[in-house]
């Protein structure tokens, strides 16, 4: 009853540019650490990082709240202890709420011996993105449970495609302003045109075959957003010229990650990614906007799990 997990649930990108709700990416950092273990009753005890004011209550946490749907699904007397240290702030848009989530399901399907399929694990781990945001939506979960960049087809029912790709260094900012998901969602159109949705769907479907054939230009040209970005960037101080100085940089291209207020760049080299960073730095101090940069990598891994042999919980 005393084997902890360590977990590792890395920081995820949804809404990967003209891949709304359905395309989404795992990075390397940041990444939440997480340490579980199995109890002998059916409750689930959360211990939140004290630095974030985070609930404590499983049903409003929403490690727990995927948890308890894990639960739900088994039929012992069995539950789980978590705690949890934070390193991707909740509310930046690189899928705080997801890497706990899913980050909890993956730690109690390493202590149950994998008996559920990492779709299960998704259904199970939307539960928490419902808690979060009101949606039931898969784009920041599936790319932590499978790693890499996955592809949500379908939702009901769950379909989720993991898309191989080349090796992409990613460069995040995020500029420490307040975007509600909530404003990001009511300020979307509701109907688009015929003629932007099919550059849209063109898009998508280059950006997929990019990934596939590891082609850096139809990655490159495929990264346009005609439906959601025009509407939601203006939220976000300096995006234009952001996205602008970053291209010219040599970035294939990027968007909003998530619902914001975070902005990430793809680049085919390291070098690359440094010089974009830089230009993401000097633009927003000269906003005048305190601002955290991460440059990182795809990681194919997702979230990763371990056997904890320096014990966080006191002995039962
Ligand atoms: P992000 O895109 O960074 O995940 P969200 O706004 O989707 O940001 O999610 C953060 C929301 O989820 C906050 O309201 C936060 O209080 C709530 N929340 C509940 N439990 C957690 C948790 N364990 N980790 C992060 N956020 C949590």
């Amino acid at each position: 009853m005393n084997n902890e997990v360590k977990i590792l649930a890395p920081g995820t990108v949804a809404n990967m540019v003209c891949g709304f709700d359905i395309l989404g990416f795992a990075l390397h950092q940041p990444a939440d650490e997480m340490w579980m273990r199995l109890l002998p009753e059916k409750r689930v005890v959360i211990h939140p990082d004290p630095q974030y004011n985070l609930p404590t209550d499983p049903e409003k946490n929403v490690a727990g709240a995927a948890l308890l749907a894990m639960l739900d699904a088994i039929d012992e007397p069995l539950g789980f202890e978590v705690k949890i240290t934070k390193h991707i702030k909740p509310g930046s848009g690189i899928g705080s709420s997801a890497a706990s989530a899913a980050g909890a399901v993956v730690g109690a399907n390493a202590l149950l011996g994998g008996r559920f399929s990492k779709t299960d694990l998704v259904q199970f781990a939307m539960f928490g993105e419902k808690l979060a945001s009101g949606v039931k939506h898969a784009d920041n979960i599936a790319p932590g449970i499978f790693g890499g960049v996955t592809l949500i087809r379908s939702i009901l029912p769950l379909d989720v495609v993991a898309l191989p790709s080349p090796e992409l260094y990613v460069v995040i900012v995020h500029p420490q302003i307040e975007v509600r998901t909530a404003d990001a969602r009511a300020i979307l159109r509701q109907k688009i045109l015929l003629k932007d949705a099919i550059k849209q769907w063109g898009n998508i479907a280059g950006l997929v075959a990019g990934l596939t054939t590891k082609d850096y230009a139809l990655i490159g040209r495929s990264l346009e957003d005609y439906l959601i970005e025009p509407v939601r960037s203006i939220l976000i101080p300096g995006f234009d010229l952001l996205k602008q100085q970053c291209k010219a940089a040599g970035a294939l291209g990027g968007g909003i990650s998530g619902s914001g207020p975070s902005v990430f760049m793809l680049c085919q080299t390291e070098a690359i990614a440094h010089a974009v960073e830089k230009i993401m730095i000097n633009l927003y101090t000269g906003l005048g906007i305190a601002h955290h940069t991460y440059c990182t990598t795809i990681s194919n891994a997702g979230i990763t799990t371990q056997p904890n042999n320096n014990p966080v919980f006191a002995p039962l």
